[in-house]
């Protein structure tokens, strides 16, 4: 007997659940894959937490979907070993798994209708057709379907596609979901709001969800922790804020988002962190003040300012953003536009500053 949808939990459920001693759902121990001469995925250890939203962030090649299709059941680690519940489930085929998956292609059924799409799952377990048109209904409902469930897929528009994935993903309430790239085949605007979309789905039901994605905004939107991987191995796992302000690497720095990497600059770098050996003074565009070369730098403790000429100016809406000149350095820095604020053009000699405290130090 299948359980009825799952209701939304509360929060303090969900801090409940996350918190709790069996809280581990999932683990990767050692875990390697190889394809022949190619290791995709090298001695992997990684714990999911129960309700956790996890991203598996990296560039193309780095891993991230034979990860996902090792949990799927897919296929098989050639090390180490793979627990749900504590359980190794290297023996356990994808079929007889408890899970959801959306693919980055939404592999619909082209010729069933939205309806049938969704019902197919649950009359494959079996499930009493009363039973089956409540609960398609009530995802349908949910995922704002209602009126397009006697389409077919092909007439329905990319977003709308996308949600029939992901509420066939959910039909049968698993305790776990994959999604590998759901949301790349949509333009911009769309994947903000799917974004969205999913976001409050696992708000609401709390289900644990494991994520690929190459795109650092969407991890950075959507998880409550991110594995930044890299060439088959993992390079930093941490919480989206972590990941941002404190990247481990030049890699994440470089990965997740914009970043100055302090290489041999011709200027002494000031900071309140001791620099350890084997890294690289770091400082995000945003934390860079830029003002015009004659005005005086307040509290001189605890801020470190240089001189320099701006090299171009790149608008983007609500930002500006400067490439200046330092020297032999290029420093980069990022602006939100105000009104009455002063436009720098190329050429310009101006005065960066930043404080102290903001400088990382990264391993190379
Ligand atoms: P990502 O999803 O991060 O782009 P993948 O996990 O798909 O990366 O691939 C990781 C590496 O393994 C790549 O070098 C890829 O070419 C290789 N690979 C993936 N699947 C196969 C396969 N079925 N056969 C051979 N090589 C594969
Ligand atoms: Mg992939």
């Amino acid at each position: 007997m299948i359980p009825p949808i799952r209701s939304p939990i509360s929060l303090e459920e969900k801090a409940a659940l996350e918190k709790s001693s069996d809280a581990a759902q999932i683990e990767f121990c050692n875990v390697t894959k190889m394809y022949g001469q190619v290791t995709a995925v090298r001695d992997l250890s990684l714990a999911i937490r129960r309700g956790e939203f996890l991203t598996m962030l990296g560039p193309s090649g780095s891993g991230k979907t034979t990860t996902l299709m090792l949990l799927a059941g897919f296929d098989m680690p050639d090390h180490g070993d793979i627990l749900i519940g504590g359980k190794s489930v290297a023996a356990v085929p994808s079929y007889h798994r408890d899970q959801g998956i959306v693919f980055q292609s939404y592999a619909l059924f082209p010729h069933l209708t939205v309806r049938r799409n969704l019902e197919f799952p649950l009359e494959m377990r079996g499930m009493k057709a009363a039973e089956r048109t409540k609960r398609v209904n009530s995802i349908l409902e949910r995922v704002h379907l209602r009126e397009f469930d006697t389409r077919v897929p092909s007439q329905l528009s990319g977003g709308q596609q996308q949600r029939v994935a992901l509420a066939r993903a959910l039909i049968a309430d698993p305790p776990l979901l994959l999604l590998d790239e759901p949301l790349s085949a949509l333009d911009r605007n769309l994947r903000e709001q799917m974004q969205g979309e999913i976001k409050s789905l696992h708000q609401e039901f709390g289900i644990t969800t494991v994520c690929v994605t190459h795109d650092q905004e969407e991890a950075l939107t959507l998880s409550d922790r991110i594995v930044v991987m890299r060439e088959g191995r993992v390079e930093q796992t941490d919480t989206p804020e972590t990941l941002y302000d404190w990247p481990a690497t030049r890699f994440v720095a470089n990965f997740m988002g914009e970043a100055n990497i302090l290489e041999n600059p011709c200027f002494r770098i000031e900071a309140d962190e001791r620099q350890s050996p084997g890294t690289v003074p770091m400082i995000r565009p945003e934390r860079i003040c830029i003002t015009s070369a004659d005005k005086k730098v307040a509290d001189k403790d605890y801020r470190q300012s240089v001189t320099g000429t701006v090299i171009n100016m790149i608008y983007a809406g609500p930002l500006r953003k400067y490439k200046v000149s330092v020297g032999s350095s290029v420093l980069v820095v990022r602006e939100h536009v105000s009104s009455g604020q002063h436009t720098f053009r190329a050429g310009e000699a101006v005065r960066l500053d930043w404080l102290r405290s903001d400088v990382r130090f990264v391993a190379t």
